[in-house]
């Protein structure tokens, strides 16, 4: 089902706000009222003169909370609107093509992958290639484009960059946040209210040293930091010019506000490195919180990522069980997977992905055929039915309990005829059981990577068949024997984002795709292996925090075809708060694009979920947290709210306003689902 046309579209351009009409001041010339919101914009965005001005607004919609006129004398105060999109600056991005962000050689990976997996629309600009000036920080109008810069780069000096214009950005409205930077320039100096002194060493645990918004839950007690008794890593001392300390070490500042004017502000995190932002429940926390000050609000998928768990299996319609001394066992038959994968399933309400391939590589006709129609007595005497497995799978995926994704296509090397092949000949007992042969996207055998056009041939074929074979659209990617081709060209991920995956799961890698980025969600997505025999090796009591993800598990088919008790042993062994949570809608949460937009006079959320990547939710509804910062709280709990979906009003219940957050449930159908609050009319502020 496609609602969108039902749905009311975003009424002005994507990426912007514009609640500039209801924040009119009584005082506003009746001129600016009737200009158009482009005229509107280039008014706010005049230059600061001599003396600055903060000018409140009165009415419901503070969500720009203010505007800091022009020149103290005649320009008439303005408000200006806080896009709901974030510039992240980076100084280097290792991919010189802009598409893969990797953990491993790419400093700012882990804010990009916080970031996804809050779905806050980001865009990148990286200092390496990018020159930062006015057209990336305004729109055409002279409105910002951004509501925060979080600006991730430390480079000794900042050369050609024009930092003037992300002066004059936080003038017209664009929060900063600096993490783990040196700030080594005069204008970053003045925005933040701080200088850099020195490195140091210290051990003293951080303390509260002042009351707000960000630092409210450690002050409860909450998120405490831990010992740093044993961290004796370089860290950051600064100095305040003007700057609020909020968190120090010692008398070493740790996290530092400059509130430039309502709603606008420069803040400073002296995070030891960045990934502790995804590690440390102290500061993934007091980022978040910042992100909430200085974007007004944050509006973020509504799971508890932190007892969610994925289950994959692999090998579905893989050959290699049949002939492999030791790979082999009888492919699960249509009533094994009934017992003992959809029955536990359901019975623990549980969901799984069947990661299958559907190319089989059959030895007798040297070709590539359907597996779904094998059926023959093994070297090792089972008798294999592999058509019993494929309605074993559909059936599972009609119950609603198993989504079908991708092993790739055959699990073997593309290449089997060249040397030291031809395989299809090779002895079993021999160089035909070098396990190399059996990764697909990597040339293990030949100590190679596997060319980016073999690879893609290979998953257009998979998602060709798949769809053939179970009618349904897969949407992961999991490639066999965790190899995969890494470099630039043949990156398998970046190669899976532009045939239409959604997600990226090797062993040990997981990573966001779509057409334009792809992000290793490393330190935000644990994953695990296990099976029949190492579930005593499970141990999730030793797993990391993963508030933000979902921790994904690895086994095979095999474990339920060599336990039929498999899938309750591993439920036994999770821990009982654990929930499954499907591939699917995991994918199509990661990619529902929120973006706020004014329509007359309130706040409106827009949740775009298209039908490829989402199309999850073409059934299901899907539920969000939106979170306030104090000032846009109070001002909504001050008023009488009008809440409406997809222009149906919802209610909202005043006691929603004494808690930090509001729920937002949409429902079921894909398109545009519009959230709006508004002000009473009976009730509104002249
Ligand atoms: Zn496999």
């Amino acid at each position: 089902m496609n609602d969108s046309a039902k749905l009311p579209s975003p009424p002005v351009e994507p990426g912007t706000l514009g609640f500039e009409r209801d924040s009119l001041q009584p005082a506003e010339p009746v001129s600016s009222l009737g200009a158009s919101e482009e005229d509107r914009e280039l008014i706010a965005a005049e230059p600061a003169g001599a003396g600055r001005r903060i000018v409140a607004t009165s009415c419901l919609l503070l969500l720009c909370f203010a505007a800091i006129s022009g020149a103290a004398t005649a320009t008439p105060p303005a408000i200006r609107s806080k896009p709901y999109r974030v510039l992240l600056v980076v100084e280097h991005w290792s991919d010189p093509y802009g598409l893969v962000v990797n953990s491993e050689t790419d400093k700012f990976q882990p804010v990009a992958a916080l970031l996804k997996a809050w779905s806050v629309p980001f865009d990148i600009l990286r200092l390496d290639q990018q020159h930062l000036d006015a057209s990336y920080l305004f729109r055409r109008s002279g409105g910002i484009r951004y509501g925060a810069v979080i600006w991730l780069a430390d480079p000794p000096s900042y050369g050609e960059q024009d930092l003037i214009s992300l002066e004059a950005a936080t003038r017209a409205g664009t929060s900063l946040i600096i993490v783990d930077s040196r700030f080594l320039d005069p204008t970053l100096d003045k925005l933040l209210g701080l200088k850099f002194k020195d490195f140091y060493t210290s051990t003293d645990t951080f303390r509260v040293t002042r009351e707000h918004y960000i630092t409210h839950d450690i002050a409860a007690g909450k998120n405490a930091p831990s010992a740093q008794s044993h961290d004796y890593s370089d860290r950051l001392w600064v100095q305040p010019t003007i700057a609020e300390v909020l968190i120090a070490q010692g008398q070493h500042p740790a996290l530092t506000l400059n509130q430039l004017g309502l709603g606008i502000s420069a803040l400073w995190l002296g995070s030891p490195n960045l990934s502790v932002l995804c590690e440390s429940s102290f500061w993934r926390n007091l980022f978040f919180r910042s992100l909430v000050w200085s974007l007004g609000y944050v509006v973020v998928p509504n799971v508890d990522y932190a007892h969610r768990i994925i289950f994959e299996l692999d090998d579905w319609g893989t050959a290699d069980k049949g002939f492999l001394s030791y790979w082999r066992y009888l492919e699960p038959s249509e009533e094994t997977i009934r017992q003992n994968l959809i029955v536990p399933l359901q019975q623990h309400h549980g969901i799984a992905s069947a990661e299958v391939n559907t190319g089989y590589v059959d030895r007798q006709s040297k070709r590539v055929v359907s597996p779904w129609i094998q059926r023959f007595t093994d070297l090792y005497g089972l008798h294999q039915d592999y058509a019993s497995t494929r309605k074993g799978l559909k059936d599972a995926a009609d119950a609603g309990v198993l989504d079908i994704e991708s092993h790739g296509w055959t699990h073997m090397e593309p290449n089997l005829e060249s040397p030291p092949g031809p395989w299809w000949t090779a002895d079993l007992a021999g160089e035909g059981s070098m396990v190399g042969w059996y990764a697909e996207f990597e040339d293990q055998r030949r100590g190679e990577e596997v060319p980016a056009v073999t690879q893609i041939y290979h998953m257009k074929r998979s998602l060709e068949e798949l769809q053939e074979d179970f009618g349904q659209q897969a949407l992961e990617l999991k490639p066999g024997n965790n190899s995969w081709s890494k470099s630039q060209f043949n990156n398998t991920a970046g190669l899976a984002a532009r045939v239409g995956f959604g997600l990226f799961h090797g062993d040990k890698a997981t990573y966001y795709l779509d057409h334009e980025l792809v992000i290793d969600m490393a330190d935000v997505i644990p994953d695990f292996n296990s099976g029949y025999d190492l579930l005593g090796d499970l141990n999730p009591e030793r797993w990391p925090d993963h508030p933000d993800g979902p921790v994904i598990l690895g086994f095979h088919d095999r474990d339920i075809a060599l336990d039929h008790n498999f899938m309750e042993r591993l439920f036994a062994v999770l821990p009982t708060n654990y929930e499954t949570f499907g591939t699917n809608q995991y994918i199509g949460i990661i990619h529902t694009e929120v973006k706020s937009s004014a329509d007359g006079d309130g706040l409106q959320l827009t949740f775009t979920q298209d039908s490829h990547y989402c199309a999850y939710f073409a059934n299901h509804s899907s539920s969000w947290r939106l979170w306030l910062s104090d000032p846009l709280r109070e001002q909504l709990a001050g008023s009488h709210l009008e809440v409406s979906i997809d222009g149906k009003p919802t209610r909202i219940k005043t006691a929603d306003l004494d808690h930090e957050d509001l729920t937002i449930d949409l429902p079921p159908g894909l398109g545009i689902h519009a959230w709006k609050v508004e002000a009473a009319r009976n009730s509104k502020e002249p």
